[in-house]
Formats: C-alpha cells, sequence, structure tokens
C-alpha cells in the first residue's frame, strides 16, 4: 500500500478552508490554538510510518487520554471495571449529567466524562503517584520520553471545569466514587492536558492495532482481551454522540478529543492520528473527519 502516495492527495484535496467550525473555547487555552493546523500520520506494524503536515507538532490530547486511563484501569482491575461503569454509547453529549440520574450513578460508557472520572476515581485510589504512572505508560508505549502535561491547559481547564466537577460530585452522591472529589478532578485536568503529536500518537495507540504489544520492542503490556474490549469501545463509544456516524463515513476504531486530535486503529495492520482544531458541532475535528473518511476510501481497507 502506497500510504505516502495516499496521504499526500489528502493533504492536497483538503484544506482549513474548507471546514466552518470553531476552534474549542470553553476551555480558554485550546481558543488560541491556531486554526490552520492540519497533520497526519500512519504508524505500521512494520514500524514504517508515513505523513504529512503539522503531524510532529504537539497538541492537547484532551479525550483522547480516555483510552489511555481506561487500560490502565483494566490492568488494575480486569473484568471488575465493568460493575462501575457501563459499555454502551450514550447518545449524548459527553459531558451530559441527565443519564447518571436515571441510572443509578453508573456512566454509560469510559469514554464519556462520568465514565472517564470513574475512571480517575480508580487510577487516584490505587495508585501511589496517577499523574506519575499515566506519564510513564504513555511513554513506555511510545518509546519517547519527550511526552509532558501542558501545566497550562490544566490549570485553564480547572479554572471553568464546573461541570466535571459537578459530575464527580453527583456520581460521588449516587455511591461510584471512592475518593474526594478534588484529587480525582486534577488528575482528570491533568490527563487530559497530555500534549502529544500525530506522530507520538499514532505510535502508542499501535498497542491497540498490535494486540496489546509495544511496537518498538514487541513488548506484551495488554492482554488480548482487553485489547479487543478497548477497540470495541472506541468503535460504538469513541465519537461523542456522533459514533455512528464517524463508523459510517470512517469504518475504524478511534477515539477524538475537543484538541481537535483523532487516532483510529486497523487491527493487525496500522494506526492513524489526525489533527485540524476546527470541531464540527458535536465537538470531532470537522477536518480529521473528512481526511479519514478518505483514507479508509482511497486504501479501500476500513473493518468492515
Ligand atoms: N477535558 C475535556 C472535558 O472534560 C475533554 C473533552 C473532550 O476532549 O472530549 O471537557
Amino acid at each position: 500500500m502506497d500510504y505516502q502516495n495516499i496521504l499526500d492527495s489528502i493533504h492536497d484535496e483538503m484544506s482549513y478552508r474548507d471546514v466552518k467550525g470553531k476552534v474549542a473555547s470553553y476551555i480558554p487555552e485550546l481558543a488560541k490554538v491556531d486554526r490552520k493546523k492540519f497533520g497526519m500520520h500512519v504508524y505500521c506494524g512494520d514500524q514504517q510510518h508515513f505523513h504529512f503536515g503539522d503531524s510532529k507538532e504537539k497538541f492537547s490530547i484532551q479525550s483522547i487520554s480516555k483510552v489511555f486511563t481506561l487500560a490502565m484501569g483494566m490492568r488494575l482491575m480486569g473484568e471488575d471495571l465493568w460493575d462501575r461503569v457501563d459499555v454502551e454509547p450514550s447518545g449524548d453529549p459527553f459531558n451530559s449529567l441527565t443519564q447518571l440520574e436515571y441510572e443509578s450513578g453508573i456512566p454509560r460508557n469510559p469514554f464519556i466524562n462520568a465514565g472517564a472520572l470513574v475512571i480517575s476515581d480508580i487510577l487516584v485510589d490505587q495508585l501511589k503517584d496517577p499523574k506519575q504512572e499515566l506519564l510513564d505508560f504513555v511513554r513506555e508505549i511510545t518509546g519517547d520520553d519527550d511526552i509532558h502535561y501542558d501545566e497550562t491547559v490544566a490549570a485553564s481547564e480547572k479554572s471553568t471545569g464546573y461541570r466535571n466537577i459537578a459530575l464527580v460530585n453527583y456520581i460521588k452522591a449516587l455511591g461510584n466514587i471512592k475518593c474526594d472529589v478534588e484529587p480525582i478532578v486534577d488528575f482528570y485536568f491533568y490527563q487530559c492536558s497530555l500534549a502529544m503529536s500525530c506522530e507520538q500518537l499514532s505510535k502508542a495507540f499501535m498497542i491497540f492495532a498490535n494486540r496489546g504489544r509495544i511496537l518498538e520492542n514487541d513488548k506484551k503490556i495488554l492482554k488480548p482481551k482487553t485489547v479487543k474490549r478497548i477497540n470495541a469501545l472506541m468503535q460504538t463509544c469513541g465519537f461523542y454522540d456522533e459514533a455512528g456516524e464517524f463508523s459510517f463515513q470512517v469504518g475504524l476504531p478511534g477515539k477524538s478529543g475537543v484538541g481537535g486530535g483523532i487516532v483510529a486503529i486497523h487491527p493487525e495492520n496500522y494506526s492513524v492520528a489526525v489533527w485540524s482544531p476546527i470541531l464540527n458541532d458535536n465537538g470531532n475535528s470537522e477536518l480529521g473527519m473528512k481526511a479519514l473518511e478518505r483514507f479508509t476510501t482511497l486504501t479501500g481497507v476500513s473493518v468492515f
């Protein structure tokens, strides 16, 4: 497959000028990002990689971090984790509070904020230094120590994070949060502030294309069963209330974030990350979704 040729034609075909959405602004620091940014990176199982544009520039990965924390949560709790979080698409916005009331504080899935905050509670409860351990995990699977939190973004989200703080309080009132509210939201705001490039993300996500093995050294870090579950959740719940549309257009398991990043994988084959900070009404990168639709159309390969 001539991935570089396919990426070059996507780059030639598309531009930020073709999309009308807005850069996220509810986290003030994210509003400062240049809307012209556009990059894409593909990693393959034989370690070959291909890219265009701003694929080596770091951006705020936001909700993409929820895949990493879920992997860590599953390593700690195995199948018991599913007593605390469900595995159904929500069909509601990522930061919604409504379902929690009639579903007794069990979030619909680990990729909406409510679910990710329950996973944060598990990591804060069970790990000595969750922030450091998350960094260590992400650096290990990427084979790259140059991955850091963006403390300015974390502080910016904290200053406006009323909904997430409300979510943890509410879930705690319903009995599904063990720790104090403050360390949970602090950890959550840090995990969302992780800054990574498309190159780093596509490399890291090769563990999900590679049955839990790290691309660089083939070390097995997740069980194949864990990877199967995470990929299934990315397919059904990875795109807020637009998971159906992403499956329909792109046909790969993946995860997006309001920083404008999307990562998707093809099991046994490749991992692809794209970044354009202009979001559609559902909070997904507009150009990113279009680029991935072209990618699976031009390669003729999706999971379907
Ligand atoms: N930190 C963001 C929030 O909780 C993450 C949202 C996202 O990327 O979906 O609002």
